[in-house]
């Protein structure tokens, strides 16, 4: 038999090994984990929805109405009207026919990779795509081709190469390194040679574009141009599950064909009620949106000014590059110490040699939050070159 132990200390001698904290209470930049109080600077809660009282209010009233299981999958009898409304106000909310909810966001990018691409297809997928995009691919059979992190005159050259059925993944905002794909790029090559265009915008959805309305409409594309857009609900939107939204064609599609919508429970009905209060706040004011730009400013101009390597990316996402996975935790635990946490990400999550802390910000967040966080990394040390010299990715620069 394998021997797992080993397996674990090897981890761990790597510097590979992850543990779990324990945080108590709601989720907001002051939390408790392990029982000791925290500023956090890790959850993708971006918009600071995870506790809001609307969010709440809306939940405990709906629970009355529809009770709280989902009790059975959307085509057995579990579509309940909360769940239907909740797909028309993503529908609108993302200017689509039609949208289709799934449990979360892994669960949506497995359905729909692995229903709109089988054995014989081919499926193209950047580098850095998050784990549920690679993991659909390998669920779809198909032949998956990788093309290096928003290269697309590389993808233009494999799709000119490949005939038959081609179907394009990308992520929208970059989980990992918070840059924005070049999807108007993406959609034109896609049309060139008549690849189908997937985008999951797990991060750009309620932070990106007008309203919120995510990344595919900051860019001004329309279903013509990304046919299939993947939104998550347990990020900016601060609540839990998944969608697709595309036309009333391609959802008729995916419920007849994907497995992880067909084969599951539907969510709790009230939770869908809940979601559909978080997107109205959402759409209510770009004064969130606002605020967080402002901090994200203010962060990346006092990390820089501190010696820190910040990667490419004006959303709220913010890692600092370190290189070596020991040196990575060492400055996480360092500004644990000082009451701060912001989680080290290592491979493989990232490629090897790029481990980072990732850093992202909320407009929960205050500028004096802010502040401290740059405060704490004024007195660590900023990780010193020779650490960063594994690196295989250029650093570039934005303003
Ligand atoms: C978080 C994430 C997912 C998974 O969404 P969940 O609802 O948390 O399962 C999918 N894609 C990307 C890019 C993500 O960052």
């Amino acid at each position: 038999m394998r021997d797992f132990a080993t397996e674990l200390e090897a981890r761990k001698a790597e510097g590979l090994y992850r543990v779990r904290r324990q945080v108590s209470g709601p989720q907001q930049p002051r939390l408790t984990a392990d029982g000791e109080r925290r500023l956090s600077f890790c959850s993708n809660d971006y918009l600071g929805l995870a506790n809001h009282p609307a969010t709440r209010d809306a939940l405990v009233s709906a629970l009355s109405e529809t009770g709280l299981g989902g009790a059975a999958s959307h085509l057995i009898c579990g579509h309940h009207d909360a769940h239907h409304h909740l797909e028309e106000r993503l529908a609108a909310f993302t200017r689509r026919e039609s949208a289709l909810l799934f449990s979360t966001g892994y669960m949506a990018n497995l359905g729909v990779i692995s229903a709109l691409a089988g054995r014989g297809d081919t499926v193209f997928s950047d580098r850095l795509n998050h784990a549920s995009i690679i993991d659909g691919c390998l669920l779809s059979r198909a032949t998956v081709q990788t093309y290096p992190h928003g290269d697309v005159a590389t993808l233009a050259a494999k799709l000119s190469a490949t005939p038959g059925h081609k179907l394009v993944v990308t992520d929208g905002v970059f989980s990992m390194d918070g840059d924005v794909a070049p999807l108007k790029e993406l959609a034109r090559v896609c049309r060139r040679y008549d690849a189908l265009l997937m985008v999951d915008d797990a991060h750009g959805l309620g932070v990106l574009g007008p309203q919120g309305r995510g990344s595919v409409l900051a860019e001004g594309l329309s279903t013509d141009d990304v046919p299939l857009l993947v939104g998550t609900l347990g990020k900016a939107v601060g609540t839990s599950g998944a969608f697709v939204a595309g036309s009333a064609l391609m959802m008729d599609y995916l419920v007849q064909k994907a497995r992880t919508y067909i084969y599951t429970t539907a969510m709790p009905p009230a939770l869908a009620r809940a979601t559909a209060a978080s997107l109205d706040v959402i759409e209510q004011g770009d004064e969130r949106r606002i605020h967080l730009r402002a901090l994200t400013t203010r962060f990346r101009e006092g990390a820089q000014a501190l010696g820190y390597t910040l990667m490419p990316s004006n959303t709220p996402i913010q890692p600092i590059l370190v290189g070596g996975n020991e040196a990575a935790l060492a400055l996480s635990q360092a500004l644990e110490a000082k009451g701060l946490l912001v989680t080290a990400i290592r491979p493989p999550t990232v490629p090897v040699g790029e481990a980072r802390l990732r850093v992202t910000l909320s407009a929960a967040h205050t500028e004096a939050d802010v502040d401290t966080l740059l405060a704490a990394l004024a007195s660590v040390a900023p990780p010193s070159p020779s650490t960063l010299s594994t690196l295989s990715m250029p650093i570039r620069s934005v303003s």
